[in-house]
């Protein structure tokens, strides 16, 4: 009789074995990235938090460079030219520290480098991307304005040459993330030709950022107003690729795919909080673990986690396959976003009154994951990308 082939054990961490999916080189990016969020974010996220500030966000910066981080999937520059699933690997790690640490990621690295990466100039490339690789400057990305959000088309910051070449811009942008500590802003703009991106240093005159405060989510953030008072540019200040919203949309389709992976770091987080707690905490005579509804939660939220690991990957595959199509983008960011807060949510219960203490993640993870779930297009807008690729209709407008 054929003996039964020995299993792996069963790891509570990796129920379904999806660590069977990475290569070594995987699993040393995520380790790695994993180490620097245990000893330089996890100590004093809590008083980052109660503060609402990232001090030191330099620092913290050129440490993320120097771990290649920054870019991480861009190829030359200084960028490390890693895989669409190391990138993924590493997003979730930050964002089961903070959603703000991975967004100050996402940023840099998905938007701003990236729209210089793709639609910039060789000069523009060699002068601003090794710094930015490094964390030596960070960068922000200006699309988003006072009253035109979900639908940029309509933006009203405007781009004018004038007589000698020069570009002028004015307008305002509004909840851009690391405005108020970036050397330099990606911004979107309406010209005669369309909307163009131009890369405006941080210092040019009639350029400022002021910093938005009283959040309530994402506070170990910077986010901030862009303000544009005839910043005079250069001719060679547009990037010269792309023209129309196709520029700005590629960036935050890439930026998505990160988001995709880092909002399963946020609710592995919350799952480990409220396991652990749900081991050790006693009402009742017993541990809460061992009621049927306490496990039931707990096995609803393992399976979600998981089930959106999963679907990262698959993702992460195609976009390292160059097969990665945008609705399939917005499938990913829609679900795992959307199950991520419910983890959250539940988890908060499971913790009881601990529950709403900065003592634990859980209530931080899903106080962020509220900006996350809106930012980088609203779960509105990814149903209706979704809506329109299976029905074939447009119900946008
Ligand atoms: C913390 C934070 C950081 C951010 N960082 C950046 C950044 O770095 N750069 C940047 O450019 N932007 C950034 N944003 C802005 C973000 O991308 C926008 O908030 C988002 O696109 C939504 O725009 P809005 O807030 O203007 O909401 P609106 O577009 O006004 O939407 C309000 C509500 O109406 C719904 N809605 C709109 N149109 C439709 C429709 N046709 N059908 C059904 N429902 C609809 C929306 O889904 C939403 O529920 C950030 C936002 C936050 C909160």
């Amino acid at each position: 009789m054929a003996a039964f082939p020995k299993l792996p054990a069963f790891d509570p961490a990796d129920p379904l074995g999806i660590d069977d999916l990475l290569e070594p080189e995987d699993l040393a990016v995520r380790d790695t990235v994993r180490g620097w969020a245990a000893d330089r974010v996890l100590p004093h996220i809590a008083d980052w938090y109660e503060k609402g500030e990232l001090p030191g966000i330099g620092e913290l910066a050129r440490e993320l460079g120097a771990i290649g981080a920054l870019g991480m999937s861009l190829e030359g520059y200084g960028c490390a030219g890693a895989s669409a699933v190391q990138y993924g690997l590493a997003c979730l790690e930050l964002e089961a520290a903070d959603s703000g640490i991975r967004s100050l990621v996402s940023v840099q690295g998905s938007l701003a480098m990236y729209a210089v990466h793709r639609f910039g100039s060789e000069e523009q490339k060699q002068a601003w991307l090794p710094r930015m690789a490094a964390g030596e400057v960070i960068g922000c990305f200006g699309l988003t304005e006072p009253d035109h959000g979900s639908d940029p088309a309509g933006m009203r910051t405007h781009a004018k040459r004038d007589a000698g070449g020069d570009w002028v811009l004015n307008g305002r942008k509004m909840w851009i993330t690391n405005g108020s500590v970036a050397g330099v802003a990606v911004v979107w703009a309406q010209t005669e030709e369309g909307v163009r991106g131009f890369v405006v240093p941080a210092g040019s005159a009639g350029f400022s950022a002021p910093e938005i405060k009283h959040k309530w989510s994402l506070r170990a953030s910077v986010t901030s107003e862009l303000v544009l008072d005839d910043v005079r540019l250069p001719a060679d200040a547009v990037l010269p690729e792309v023209t129309g919203l196709r520029g700005p949309l590629s960036c935050l389709s890439h930026a998505r795919y990160g988001i995709v992976w880092g909002s399963m770091g946020a609710a592995r987080s919350s799952f480990e909080a409220a396991l652990e707690y749900a081991k050790s905490r006693e009402q009742f005579g017993r541990a809460i673990g061992g009621f049927q509804l306490t496990q039931a939660k707990l096995a609803d939220m393992a399976v979600e986690l998981h089930k959106g690991i999963l679907l990262a990957h698959h993702l992460g595959r195609r976009m390292d396959a160059g097969r990665l199509r945008p609705e399939q983008v917005s499938f990913g960011k829609l679900n795992n976003v959307r199950e991520a807060i419910e983890i959250c949510r539940t988890a908060r219960t499971i913790l009881g009154a601990n529950g709403i203490s900065l003592e634990y993640p859980v209530m931080r993870h899903a106080t962020n994951l509220e900006s996350v779930l809106t930012y980088e297009g609203t779960v509105e807008m990814h149903q209706l990308v979704l809506g329109k690729a299976l029905t074939g209709l447009d119900a946008f407008r």
